[in-house]
């Protein structure tokens, strides 16, 4: 670790507790936070992470993230505000993926840009966004997507055209050992009143019916075939439950909250609840959507 940080030039921060790091505002610390430079010092830390086989993990600014109590024994890398470039020349966009995306969005909104407007709100970096294919009311990251670059953990990078990342619900084909630096949009010129509607929309939607004034890390599952996994967490008689600091949001059943001392063990016991509950009486297994990091292989399995 102190060769690491000696060589590097953007910030490491040891055991950097990831509640700092998270919107839920839970987890252990991190052996090693770092937040690279530029391009070059990137390569050289993947490079290192790589040769000494050091567990290593990406991350933006930590939304759709549940990290352990116990923390995350490795490296964790995020671009944030070293990799925060945004060119938009007519209807192209080119960012970083350390731009945030609330952002970007109103940069292209302000220009009568459409196809990421719906996107209005929905926290977290580019890079987060095109991982997760973050979407809302009927948009999606990646729908005018032309190409994303990368860079392995030989420290070079790579560029991934349409078609050889596969996108889908809430999902997206990236190699988990690649970190995604920037991506160019494509978007279609339109006018001020359509793309102002559009944003209202999504807008006014999110406000109605998410508990934004407390911490959470958005939806907890993603929507089975069969419908809204909030809806059969609501009839499941669910809403409301409470396991420490940790609640399952009475305003939207597939939130589940931090009302300021949750700890991850709280959450994973709600989360195992919810499936449990849910698959007994419906027959139904909630799948993940947020992303988790630290725990055991198997901790959230019913
Ligand atoms: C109140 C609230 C509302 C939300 N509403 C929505 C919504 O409407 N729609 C929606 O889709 N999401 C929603 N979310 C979830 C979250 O905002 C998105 O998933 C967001 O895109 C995550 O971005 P992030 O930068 O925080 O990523 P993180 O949470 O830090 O990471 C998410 C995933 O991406 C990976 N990752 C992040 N950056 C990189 C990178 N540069 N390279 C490689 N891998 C990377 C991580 O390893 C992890 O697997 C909401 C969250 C909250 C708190």
């Amino acid at each position: 670790m102190d060769t690491l940080n000696n060589m590097i030039t953007g910030s490491m921060l040891r055991n950097e507790s990831m509640a700092r790091r998270t919107s839920y505002g839970i987890g252990g610390p991190a052996k090693a936070y770092i937040t690279p430079k530029d391009k070059g010092d990137l390569s050289q830390i993947l490079q290192f992470a790589h040769q000494h086989n050091l567990p290593t993990y990406f991350v933006g600014s930590g939304s759709n993230l549940l990290v352990s109590d116990e923390g995350i024994d490795g490296l964790v890398i995020t671009l944030g505000k070293s990799f925060n470039y945004l060119e938009i020349n007519g209807a192209t966009v080119n960012a970083e993926s350390g731009v945030m995306l609330g952002k970007m969005v109103k940069e292209c909104i302000g220009r009568h840009l459409s196809g990421v407007e719906s996107l209005i709100g929905v926290p977290g970096t580019l890079g987060g966004a095109l991982v997760m294919n973050a979407g809302a009311f009927g948009g999606e990251i990646s729908n005018y997507l032309k190409h994303v670059t990368v860079m392995t953990m030989a420290g070079e990078e790579k560029i991934y055209m349409p078609g050889e990342i596969e996108f889908s619900y809430r999902h997206s084909t990236f190699p988990s050992d690649e970190i995604v630096m920037s991506a160019e949009f494509e978007l279609i010129q339109s006018d001020e009143a359509t793309v102002m509607e559009k944003r209202a929309v999504a807008s006014g939607g999110r406000k109605k019916t998410q508990p934004l004034k407390f911490r959470s890390a958005g939806s907890v599952f993603k929507n089975p075939e069969e419908g809204a996994a909030g809806y059969f967490i609501d009839q499941a008689g669910l809403k409301g439950t409470k396991v420490g600091d940790a609640e399952i949001s009475e305003h939207h059943a597939n939130f589940f909250v931090n009302h300021g001392q949750a700890k991850a063990q709280d959450l994973v016991s709600l989360i195992r609840l919810a499936r449990e509950t849910v698959y007994k009486q419906y027959g139904i297994m909630l799948e993940l959507e947020v992303k988790t990091l630290g725990f055991t292989p198997g901790t959230f399995d019913v």
